[in-house]
């Protein structure tokens, strides 16, 4: 059975570009309903921590370096089927690769900076969200 949550992050850039309404309504609207959300920043150790399983790639320490830069909205959401429902609403990694309508396709400009996370399980839902958020900053 598929999980009722997932965990996502407005990214650096997309909060840049005065992206974060625009991102916030098209999540809304696509049935997803906030649990959770913090607008703070990643340190460099927290965004290495985060992307740990990257560790061994060749964009880790730029993406590191990236996540880090700036502000970035992190939530909690809930939906049936909330993982691959949202990774469906986001697009492709990189958003030449998205399909029309899709988050990354509208608001991100490379692979890299692609303006939004999502969880790619149910497993590292639950993980990412207490990576971020206590027991009591989580809604019913
Ligand atoms: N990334 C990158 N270059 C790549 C692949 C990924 O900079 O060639 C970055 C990008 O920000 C991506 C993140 O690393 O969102 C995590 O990569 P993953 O493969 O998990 O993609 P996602 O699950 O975010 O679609
Ligand atoms: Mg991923």
């Amino acid at each position: 059975m598929s999980g009722k949550r997932t965990f996502t992050m407005i990214k650096p850039d997309a909060v840049q570009n005065g992206y974060m309404g625009a991102i916030l309504n098209d999540i809304i609207a696509g049935g997803f309903r906030v649990v959770a959300m913090k607008y703070t920043r990643l340190t460099p150790e927290k965004a290495g921590e985060f992307y740990a399983v990257h560790r061994e790639r060749p964009f880790y320490g730029e993406l590191v370096e990236y996540m880090s830069s700036g502000p970035i909205v992190a939530a909690v959401l809930e939906k049936d089927n909330a993982v691959e429902s949202f990774r469906k609403l986001i697009g492709a990694t990189d958003p030449q690769k998205a399909e029309e309508g899709t988050i990354r396709r509208k608001y991100a400009k490379s692979i890299a900076a692609n303006a939004i996370h999502g969880s790619d399980s149910d497993e590292n839902a639950a993980i990412e969200a207490a990576f971020f958020f206590s027991k009591l900053e989580i809604f019913e």
